[in-house]
């Protein structure tokens, strides 16, 4: 079994309910989500998996995208 965030071919460790389907996502991909929900807890007072994580289906594997604006780090 791998992760399923795209390009990615880590073992997963964490499996999360997102859009009614479970995802399963490595240690990386997993805090990767974790700290965009933190963001957009930031920027918006509060965040929601379910409300505010869009997921992106790629050939069978997913992104994470946040559905408000939130500012990248570089
Ligand atoms: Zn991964």
């Amino acid at each position: 079994m791998k992760c399923m965030y795209v390009n990615c071919d880590t073992a997963p460790e964490y499996l999360i309910q997102l859009e009614g389907q479970q995802i399963a996502l490595c240690r990386k991909h997993y805090t990767r989500l974790v700290n965009t929900l933190n963001k957009i807890a930031l920027k918006y007072k509060k965040a929601s998996l379910n409300e505010d994580i869009y997921v992106k289906k790629i050939r069978g594997r997913v992104r994470f995208v946040s559905k408000k604006p939130i500012r990248k780090k570089k």
